[in-house]
């Protein structure tokens, strides 16, 4: 999730390390490490908490010695932010030293496994199994030994290794998670990302998945798992800094609506092993589960109106009254709370002040509180009762998508967990919704895919001044964050209403032109939605709509149509914010607003 960096070469290695770290703070991380080869030991210096205490630890590198060495920030997902969790991770008797990015799958598994043959842990990382491997299958050579260790491993990984017998020599790996080969004269890098090494080089590989580098300091040798060399192509890197940083698009928020594939991968696939979710986080069982009269949602923000789609999603799927509700709200109206309610708290920094607050307004009235966070160890994490953590990595735009988008995974996830929990659907509809919940990375990909139609419509649409978001059921869900997502970031007046209720008063602020974005993706009130289409056009609105690629007619009714693929029904909103999103992002960007910092907005709400 966070950055690798690694140096081979005749200089001191800590000061670059150091450096290539720095260049990859801005992607934001909770502890940093590095790890060098002395010529006699590995040495190991990390610090939880800011580069600079780790630069004070090593007093800017100056007292951790070697020309081989690998450096880490983290972004935690197994284990809190900490020391001994930081990486690099050693094996047992610290011969081997790993960097990991990514998450290992069936690293509890591995866990046992060695932990049964007398090994023991130091950390409660998922990363620190794959150093204690490599020392468990050592036999000599290094390079073999990697290769089987990497056929134990499920996930997704890029791997930085080194090791105390062989000075010269860096081991790096990728499988779903980025790295690249930075190619010097008599030295040599790797890096999560370009910038760490953008000060040495601009000459690099990029690694495919499953290939494997080795770095010498006047050589670079790259194999696959079959150790066939493998001829990679050099590419030169033209970006500036600020570029890279950002991938080499303008904004992180375009960064991080491009990761929504991955980062729902990562979230939903450690979940599902041979056919069946499995959340080893949740300890609740199925008589506890049958207890609750009624699910209690609290959150702020996009957080609530992952919030509001749960609340379809959960009535429909369990059966049971669901209510969503302002964490800012909830605190202070003596809500009706008890230990037959089920609270499910969302945040993405797990800071949130009125979330945390009202988790606790919760608990003190009985209720049990499952949180779904994405900062490992952030307060509302360890301050629930049980939390799911969304592994989008660190978001660092302050308009949510990626982090909105795995919530809503999250959410799909415990939906068909509880609803197989308590009988409330057939095993084959436990299937289905199991096979379209593995089927939205590829979905979403594909719309982004298209996504200059979307950039067409933003430049056609851009100058709107008031902007209506229509939905049915789901739809009404969806609108909230699609409306949300405009006007926070390009400052256009923007509101949300359930399609039906237009007629009840705001239909008089619909004029000539004005632009009213209709959602009609819910399969059973499509019909009752183009009705509503039909009203708003008659009283001289502009339509633009988006509605599921089997549904063609409603292609005829508005003025513009974006088509999005289709899933099942509690899902589509998983879709259909994808191009809400990238409207937002276009429309803002024509408007030249400061997208990734919106004026008068902070990334994580703490105040209450
Ligand atoms: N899963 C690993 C951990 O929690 C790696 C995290 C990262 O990519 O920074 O330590």
């Amino acid at each position: 999730m966070c950055g690798i960096v690694g140096y081979i070469g005749y200089e001191q290695a800590a000061p670059f390390l150091l450096h290539g770290l720095e260049k990859l703070e801005y992607r934001g991380y909770d502890s940093a490490g590095i790890c060098l080869n002395d010529g006699s030991e590995l040495i190991v210096k990390k610090a939880k908490g800011k580069l600079e205490e780790l630069e004070k630890l090593t007093d800017y590198g100056k007292n951790i010695h070697g020309t081989v060495g690998i450096g880490h920030t983290r972004w935690a997902t197994h284990g809190e932010p900490s020391d001994v969790n930081a990486h690099p991770h050693l094996s047992d008797s610290c011969r081997f030293a790993v960097v990991h990015n990514g998450i290992i799958e069936n690293y509890l598994q591995l866990k046992e496994y060695l932990t049964a043959k007398g090994v023991t842990f130091r950390s409660k990382t998922d990363t620190e199994v794959i150093a204690q491997l490599i020392e468990y299958y050592y036999q000599g050579d290094l390079i073999d030994t990697v290769i089987k260790v990497l056929s134990k491993l499920d996930g997704s990984y890029a791997l930085g290794v080194i090791s105390k017998e062989n000075p010269d020599e860096i081991i790096a790996v990728r499988k779903e998670s980025p790295l690249i080969i930075g190619i010097g004269e008599n030295e040599n890098y790797i890096a999560s990302d370009v910038p760490a090494i953008l000060s040495k080089t601009r000459r690099i590989y990029r690694l495919e998945n499953n290939e494997i580098a080795i770095l010498r300091r006047d050589s670079i040798r790259i194999i696959n798992t079959d150790k066939d060399e493998v001829r990679k192509e050099e590419e030169t890197i033209q970006w500036d800094i600020d570029a890279a940083e950002k991938g080499g698009y303008e904004h992180f928020m375009f960064k991080e609506i491009m990761e929504q594939p991955k980062a729902l991968h990562d979230t939903v696939n450690p979940r599902i092993k041979d056919g069946r979710i499995v959340l080893d986080e949740i300890k609740l069982t199925k008589e506890q589960l049958r207890q609750y009269r009624k699910i209690n949602i609290l959150a702020c923000g996009s957080a609530y109106h992952v919030g509001v789609v749960a609340k379809y999603v959960f009535e429909k799927m369990l059966r049971i009254p669901v209510e969503a509700d302002l964490a800012s709200e909830f605190r202070y109206r003596d809500p009706i709370v008890d230990d037959k309610t089920l609270t499910i708290v969302i945040s993405q920094s797990g800071e949130t002040a009125d979330t945390k607050e009202a988790m606790k307004e919760a608990q003190r009235r009985g209720s049990h509180v499952i949180s779904i966070v994405n900062v490992v160890g952030s307060a509302i994490a360890t301050e629930s009762d049980e939390v799911i953590y969304t592994w989008a990595g660190p978001e660092i735009a302050v308009a949510t998508t990626k982090a909105y988008s795995t919530q809503l995974a999250v959410v799909y996830l415990l939906a068909i967990y509880f609803a197989e929990m308590l009988g409330t659907i057939t095993d084959a509809e436990y299937q289905y919704y199991l096979k379209e919940l593995e089927a939205l990375p590829d979905k979403i990909q594909e719309i982004l895919d298209h996504e200059e139609n979307i950039q067409y419509l933003a430049s056609q649409l851009f100058h709107s001044r008031d902007v209506f978001f229509i939905g049915r059921n789901i739809d009404y869900a969806l609108s909230l964050e699609g409306s949300l997502k405009l006007k926070e970031i390009s400052y256009i007046h923007s509101e949300a209403y359930a399609a039906g209720e237009l007629k009840h008063g705001t239909i008089s602020l619909i004029e000539e032109g004005t632009l009213v974005i209709a959602l009609a993706t819910h399969e059973p009130l499509i019909a009752k939605t183009i009705s509503n289409i039909e009203e708003v056009q008659t009283r001289g609105a502009y339509v633009l709509c988006l509605a599921c690629e089997n549904h063609q007619e409603v292609g005829s009714v508005a003025q513009s149509t974006i088509f999005i693929p289709q899933t099942c029904d509690m899902m589509l909103p998983s879709l259909a914010v994808i191009p809400l999103q990238l409207f937002a992002y276009y429309v803002a960007s024509l408007k030249g607003c400061d997208i990734d910092k919106p004026r008068n907005l902070a990334k994580s709400v703490t105040v209450e």
